[in-house]
């Protein structure tokens, strides 16, 4: 008798995907690690005086990053609200009131199918997100380093037993980490710079004074620099890549504004937050960490989606 071919619906193949996931040891064994990395970032904030603050996960206002693919806006009672594709704007404006606060951040971000192939995108991920007043970014890269140091060895103290089952070993880099201005990455290795650089190194490092043009408008730009900003991003080495982005914060009305018309977006899009502004923000800087990033590096993971548990991969239906 002739086979009879079943064809699976998608959804078939996705809960029998999700079955075998969670009776595979390595989803277990990634949370642990996961779960110390949480615990260490909050240890090592809780300590230096800094407040946790709540994610906010809606608002009228959000970071403009990847604001021309998708959009994600609702209505409720005739007004437009979006999920926050990070908390700058908030974190700028809560930093007037309390000096130094973290958050552990969901962000919504609808990037690109394509991107699911560079091991590092999801479109749905969390950051530790933390703000300082008057912070310099050579204090912003000390404490960066310090969040670091504390989390590789809290693991290689409690996790042992895990860096084992990844065949991982995590070496406790040097500090301060290597620097690399923008400007001298792309003389030395071109466009594709990150992925070489990264690729090449044995020990994260420090990408600074990232131009405008590759920024949002938030970031401070260098008052005797014009267009390089006093940002920053941390790469992980072993082709891991970017990890970390941050840096001094533009809290001047008229030249948030410019920055913002210079960027192309529409000032309209940003109304509360530029009535703020013109209110006063004090000066501040801050960064985010991507959690799904370090937990993969940490662990080794080949891509960012098992370094979490429902991993919303762009471009596929996940639950
Ligand atoms: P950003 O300020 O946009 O660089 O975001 C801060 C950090 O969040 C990055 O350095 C990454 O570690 C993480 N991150 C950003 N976008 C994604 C994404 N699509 N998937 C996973 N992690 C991300
Ligand atoms: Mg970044």
């Amino acid at each position: 008798m002739a086979k009879v071919k079943v064809v699976k619906s998608r959804e078939e193949l996705l809960a029998r995907k999700y079955y075998e996931r969670f009776r595979n040891p390595a989803i277990k064994e990634m949370l642990i690690v996961k779960t110390q990395i949480r615990k260490a970032m909050a240890n090592y904030l809780y300590n230096n005086s800094f407040l946790e603050i709540s994610a906010v996960m809606i608002s009228p206002e959000t970071d403009p990053l990847c604001h021309d693919v998708f959009s994600t806006d609702f209505e409720y009672y005739g007004e437009t609200y979006t999920p926050t594709k990070s908390m700058i704007l908030h974190k700028m404006i809560a930093v007037s009131g309390i000096d130094k606060f973290f958050c552990f951040s969901p962000n919504l971000r609808l990037e690109e199918k394509e991107t699911a192939d560079s091991g590092r995108h999801l479109f749905e991920f969390t950051q530790l997100d933390l703000e300082v007043k008057d912070a310099h970014r050579d204090d912003l890269l000390k404490l960066g380093e310090e969040i670091y140091i504390h989390v590789f060895t809290e693991i290689k103290k409690n996790c042992k037993k895990q860096l084992d089952f990844f065949n991982r070993e995590l070496k406790i880099p040097e500090t301060p980490f290597k620097r690399i201005t923008f400007e001298e990455a792309m003389d030395k290795f071109g466009k594709n710079f990150e992925v070489i650089l990264s690729e090449k190194m044995e020990e994260p490092f420090w990408l600074i004074d990232i131009p405008d043009w590759k920024r949002e408008f938030y970031d401070k730009e260098d008052p005797k620099r014009p267009k390089i900003l006093l940002d920053m991003d941390l790469i992980y080495p072993q082709g891991f890549g970017e990890g970390l982005s941050g840096g001094m914060r533009e809290n001047e009305y008229e030249k948030i504004k410019e920055r913002i018309i210079r960027q192309k977006l529409d000032p309209n899009d940003y109304k509360l937050y530029l009535e703020l502004a013109k209110l006063g923000l004090p000066p501040s800087g801050g960064f985010g960490i991507g959690i799904e990033r370090i937990t993969r590096y940490i662990c080794g993971l080949k891509h960012v989606k098992d370094a979490t548990l429902f991993p919303k991969i762009p471009g596929e239906l996940s639950l």
